[in-house]
């Protein structure tokens, strides 16, 4: 079976953009490859985090879980460029921040999936850090596996798996609500990455308080989904509480979410193509 092929330092290269056509016409060939799309968005993180928080930790996580899938999997994933921008209109109010419409972003991953499968790449996963696409990223990969039924298109959020749930819940410090947006997560996750360009003497506790059992955000959010613009819930932008974050905090959460990806990945590898029947 064809390998990714080493790079300098003799690691399997995974960046899907580091190969040439004729190694990605080889790679292809194999039916059990992933293509790995993260997807994040330009956008005000409080007065300590820089807007490309999603960016910066959905990279992070995918890659280490690429990395981590192909050293320990038969199978093989690829790493494909990040879909930077998102939507976001309603963080406009907030220096900074970048948003598609919600129809250029979903078209543009359609496209990005359209062009994979035509070259036989028909395992995707979308990996999203970003709250506000997460239906968009479901739709697009609905849509792939509606126009091409023998894909297997799929797409997560991160820290969402049960397991990573209580591995969440075992090491927050932060009371509900603590964890939604610039919070005590994303703030250990950057801490975890890139500590220097974390401004910890800025970052602040906000927690709306329009919260009510209905409608609320945490790492899940509440049952009544209500978004109104930005501005109206948040002065510094932080939804939550980013004061408690701690990069010992961040280590544990990306590693577990990297695992949590590795395991999405290994799934997407190995589900059976089901294009269903036609009963016409
Ligand atoms: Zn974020």
């Amino acid at each position: 079976m064809t390998e990714p092929t080493p790079d300098m330092t003799g690691k399997p290269r995974v960046d899907y953009g580091e190969h040439t056509w004729l190694e990605l016409r080889e790679l292809a060939q194999r039916d059990d490859l992933v293509c790995v799309i993260p997807a994040a968005t330009l956008e005000d993180h409080g007065y300590h985090l820089p807007i490309d928080t999603d960016v910066r930790l959905v990279e992070a996580i995918t890659r280490g879980a690429v990395e981590r899938f192909n050293a320990h999997g038969e199978a093989k994933a690829l790493l494909c460029p990040t879909q930077v921008h998102g939507y976001t209109p309603h963080h406009l109010d907030f220096p900074g921040s970048v948003t598609l419409r919600w129809n250029v972003f979903v078209e543009s991953l359609l496209d990005q999936g359209r062009s994979l499968i035509h070259h036989g790449f028909d395992r995707i996963l979308i990996v999203n850090g970003h709250g506000s696409n997460i239906p968009l990223v479901n739709m697009a990969a609905r849509l792939l596996n509606v126009e091409h039924r023998e894909a297997v298109c799929a797409s997560s959020f991160y820290l969402t798996s049960e397991e990573s749930m209580g591995v969440l819940q075992r090491h927050r410090t932060s009371g509900p609500g603590g964890m939604a947006h610039a919070c005590e997560l994303e703030t250990s996750l950057y801490l975890a990455i890139r500590p220097d360009l974390v401004q910890m003497d800025r970052a602040v506790t906000e927690i709306p308080a329009s919260y009510t059992p209905h409608v609320f955000m945490d790492w899940s959010d509440g049952p009544l989904s209500l978004m109104p613009h930005w501005s109206a819930i948040t002065t510094s932008g932080v939804t939550g509480d980013a004061a408690a974050g701690t990069a010992e905090k961040g280590r544990i959460w990306l590693e577990q979410a990297q695992k949590e990806i590795a395991e999405f990945i290994g799934e997407v590898a190995t589900r059976p193509h089901a294009p269903g029947v036609d009963h016409h």
